[in-house]
């Protein structure tokens, strides 16, 4: 891990929205509200946070699907706008949540696996035939299954199509939203071998996004913690477990049993609403849910702490 695969400074993404079903005017949502971040290469960064904090938006973001509003977003020491769709599709994937909805119904596992390749022109018939075999071996499945249809598969099968579609073009990064989520538990562990075993092999880097905690303490090299748009804390996996920096981290653990930790955000208990994104909180964001709040959390955002050993948190508690 001796550089990034991609560096994002103060990104920003706002979406326009109606005030109301009988408004006419509009507002914005702050939907990803100044992010600084990076991937190193072949790491793998865990991206956590209750639904509707940012985690899908930041997603496309990374993957050049949207634009940021402001800041900046640089990939392989380019501007990320810098690379061309047809560069970016070859250097960045995406594996989705829904296998259901990720693979067109009426094409062949082979076709939607050899897509990238076909567009790019990266062989022959013949070639971009034995390319797809060797894949589905590679995912667990095989050369045979080239010939059906993904309603012949099921959840986890298909999402091992999905991982190889992903693969094919060699990318460097492969944004993972919710991909183990749809999954029974049983799957769910041999999904994320996967994924593991590939990151070994072919040193890639994932944003691997959940809002279960042991899906994410199980890939993730570090993990980052988002709030309304925002970051709280980032740090290694371990530390960020073992002690949570973060009020905000803290509680989500503290929530968290020990025997079964597949607990979902939604189901944590914290005090208080979660604000709207539409008008977030001033200063910190988590401040009126804070059990340690002080004067200062509403009337100034946090900068980042740099707390030594790849530890950082966004807390004026430091
Ligand atoms: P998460 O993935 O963490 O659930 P999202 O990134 O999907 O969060 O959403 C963050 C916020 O932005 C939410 O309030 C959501 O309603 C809003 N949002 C996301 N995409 C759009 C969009 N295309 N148009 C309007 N609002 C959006």
């Amino acid at each position: 891990m001796n550089r990034n695969i991609i560096e994002l400074s103060e990104v920003k993404r706002t979406y326009p929205v109606s005030r109301g079903v009988f408004s006419l005017s509009k507002t914005t949502v702050k939907a990803v509200n100044g992010i600084t971040l990076h991937v190193g290469d072949g790491e793998t960064l865990g991206l956590v946070g209750e639904s509707g904090c940012g985690k899908s938006t930041l997603a496309r973001l990374l993957t050049g699907l949207e634009k940021p509003d402001s800041g900046s977003i640089i990939f392989k020491g380019k501007a990320l706008d810098q690379w061309t769709a047809a560069e970016l599709g070859t250097m960045v994937q995406m594996v989705f949540q829904d296998p259901y909805s990720s693979l067109n119904p009426r094409h062949r596992i082979g076709s939607i696996i050899s897509e990238g390749m076909r567009i790019n022109n990266l062989g022959n018939r013949k070639e971009i035939a034995a390319r797809v075999d060797e894949l589905l071996v590679q995912v667990g499945l095989r050369p045979e299954h080239a010939t059906r249809y993904p309603h012949e598969f099921s959840g986890g099968q298909r999402q091992r199509v999905a991982i190889a579609r992903a693969i094919a073009m060699n990318p460097d990064l492969i944004v993972c939203d919710e991909p183990v989520s749809a999954l029974d538990v049983s799957v769910q562990a041999q999904v994320l071998n996967l994924l593991k075993s590939i990151q070994k092999e072919f040193g890639l880097s994932y944003v691997f996004i959940s809002h279960d905690l042991s899906v994410v303490s199980h890939i993730s090299d570090r993990v980052a913690v988002m709030y309304l748009g925002m970051l709280m804390e980032v740090s290694p996996t371990e530390d960020l477990y073992r002690d949570p920096l973060h009020p905000y981290t803290r509680i989500l653990l503290d929530a968290v049993p020990v025997p079964d930790p597949s607990v979902r955000f939604e189901e944590v208990a914290i005090s208080g609403e979660m604000p709207s994104p539409i008008s977030p909180p001033s200063g910190c964001p988590f401040h009126p849910r804070c059990p340690m709040v002080m004067e200062i959390c509403s009337k100034e955002r946090p900068i980042m702490r740099d707390m030594g050993k790849g530890r950082n948190v966004f807390c004026h508690l430091y």
